[in-house]
């Protein structure tokens, strides 16, 4: 039998191979885990987390307005952006600390440093080699930037938390989850906001109905839409002012040009080529459903297989990876009825079919609408509006698909995707009681189907 260094060598400490890693050893395998950056990865360094913290920040501009109409009389507020950074950052520092305590404690080798592929059972960082009967591949994701003059102006959402001063204007190019969540934290933090789509309209592949009211709160919010533009070129001034020409031909001065146009798989000086392992167009790695790639010793797992990048995507395909390995039973992950939010102000969640996807797979789909006022804007004397939506198929009942645009709209989709797991029909939101006042009954007192595009339900 051959005798190798290690049972398991992970390269990257993100969500997906610190979840992996634990588990594997904790169950006994002699694991490696090697990371080039800090640990946890896209999510607790420069994703998820500090993104959420921000977007706390963000709504307090709302809040204080708000707070007037129940009665509060706020001295002049003003943002520092310094303790903003200096506090997410010293949050992120705590969590890399834990996450470090939990891969040693649980008996795992961390390794420093780039690893590098250099055979089906072989892998280097910096000076050493090791050895190990597998190797799983959880490298993750980077920023793509398009290649426009001027690009190496631009900065990505890998940037944007640890700058050294808050852009007053910011052009954010993207129209998908980090676009919106930026435009939102950078509206909400007094950053006069553009984003540029080049599409019609922007969170293709969300339910249109969403898309468009997404687009009419975000506006209401003060961020300024251009849908079907471009960014032809940056230039930079003197004054360090960056001049964005747009591909209408229009001129603009801005201080910052943040690009969120999708995240490619971070394989980049992984040797690959060393190995039998194959990828996509865009170097997704390409894994069967047990997760193992065309090297048989070699898995992947996460961003870096590019099938639902999200946190607890990764987290489960580490999970299920282990299994596998040992011989477990146990769940594969299942791509469908996956949850997922992006913070945008407002906030958007959604779990399910859109319409057009519910339509093209059953025959009769029931739709059921509300847009309303949320009890908290009455007295705020604001004019933000709560979206939600439920998709039936008629032949069986089940709810097929939840959406929802709205405060605490992703707090509130966990629950709801709960019961599309369980299969719930429509007679079971019906008749479950709704919790009262909230805007969340409104997901269980939905009973006209409406075909209409909105539909307001207060005066
Ligand atoms: P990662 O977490 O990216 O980890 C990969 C690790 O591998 C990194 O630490 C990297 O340094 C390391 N690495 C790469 N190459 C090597 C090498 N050769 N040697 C050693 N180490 C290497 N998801 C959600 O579910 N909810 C959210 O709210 C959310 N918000 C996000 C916000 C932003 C701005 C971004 C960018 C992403 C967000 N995501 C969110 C997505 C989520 O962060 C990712 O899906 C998740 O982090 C993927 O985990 P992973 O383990 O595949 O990769
Ligand atoms: P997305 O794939 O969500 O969006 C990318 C956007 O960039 C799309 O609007 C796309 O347009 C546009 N785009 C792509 N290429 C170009 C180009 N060459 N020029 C102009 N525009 C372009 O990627 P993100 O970067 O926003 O996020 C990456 C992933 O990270 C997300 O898909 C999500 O899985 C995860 N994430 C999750 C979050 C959450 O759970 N809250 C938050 C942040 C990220 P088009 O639609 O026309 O192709």
């Amino acid at each position: 039998m051959k005798c190798y260094d290690f049972d398991l060598f992970v390269i990257g400490a993100g969500s997906g191979g610190v979840r992996a890693a634990r588990m594997a050893s904790e169950r006994g395998m002699r694991v490696a885990v090697a990371e080039v950056s800090r640990l946890g990865g896209t999510c607790v360094n420069v994703g998820c987390i500090p993104k959420k913290l921000f977007a706390y920040a963000a709504q307090f501009a709302e809040a204080f307005q708000q707070a007037r109409g129940y009665g509060w009389r706020l001295a002049e507020v003003a943002f520092n952006w310094s303790t903003l950074r200096d506090n997410t950052d010293a949050e992120i520092e705590r969590l890399t600390s834990v996450y470090r305590a939990l891969l040693v404690n649980s008996g795992c080798q961390l390794i420093e440093g780039r690893a590098t592929i250099t055979g089906a059972h072989m892998v280097s960082v910096g000076a050493r080699n090791w050895s190990a009967e597998r190797i799983v591949i959880a490298t993750g994701g980077w920023p793509f930037v398009p290649d426009v003059p001027g690009r190496e102006h631009a900065i990505t959402s890998n940037d944007i938390f640890s700058l050294e001063h808050f852009p007053k204007r910011a052009v954010i190019v993207g129209g998908g989850y980090i676009a919106l969540e930026l435009a939102g934290i950078a509206a909400g933090l007094g950053t006069r906001t553009r984003l540029v789509y080049r599409g019609e309209l922007f969170l293709r592949g969300f339910d249109e109905d969403i898309r468009r009211i997404t687009a009419e709160e975000m506006s209401k919010r003060g961020v300024l839409l251009n849908f079907g533009c471009g960014i032809c070129a940056i230039e930079k001034q003197a004054d360090g002012c960056l001049l964005v020409t747009f591909s209408d031909g229009s001129r603009e001065l801005t201080d910052c040009v943040l690009y969120a146009t999708g995240r490619l798989p971070n394989v980049a000086g992984l040797g690959l080529e060393n190995t039998s392992v194959r990828q996509q167009a865009n170097g997704a790695i390409v894994v069967n459903e047990h997760l193992q790639t065309h090297e048989p010793s070699i898995y992947a797992i996460g961003d870096v297989i590019d099938r639902t990048q999200l946190t607890p995507v990764a987290l489960s395909e580490g999970m299920q990876l282990v299994r596998h390995l040992l011989g477990e039973e146990g769940p594969r992950v299942d791509y469908e009825l996956i949850p997922s939010a992006v913070f945008s102000q407002p906030a958007i969640a959604t779990v399910g079919l859109t319409e057009a996807q519910a339509r093209l797979r059953y025959c009769d789909v029931v739709v059921y609408k509300s847009s309303f006022r949320a009890l908290k804007q009455t007295l705020a004397g604001g004019n933000e509006r709560t979206f939600m939506k439920l998709l039936v198929d008629h032949a069986s009942d089940r709810v097929v698909g939840a959406h929802m645009v709205g405060s605490d709209a992703a707090e509130i989709i966990q629950g709801i995707a709960i019961a599309l797991r369980a299969g719930a029909t429509k007679r079971v939101f019906d008749t479950t009681l709704g919790v009262h006042p909230t805007s969340a009954e409104e997901f269980v007192t939905l009973r006209k189907p409406s075909n209409e595009p909105f539909i307001t339900t207060d005066p």
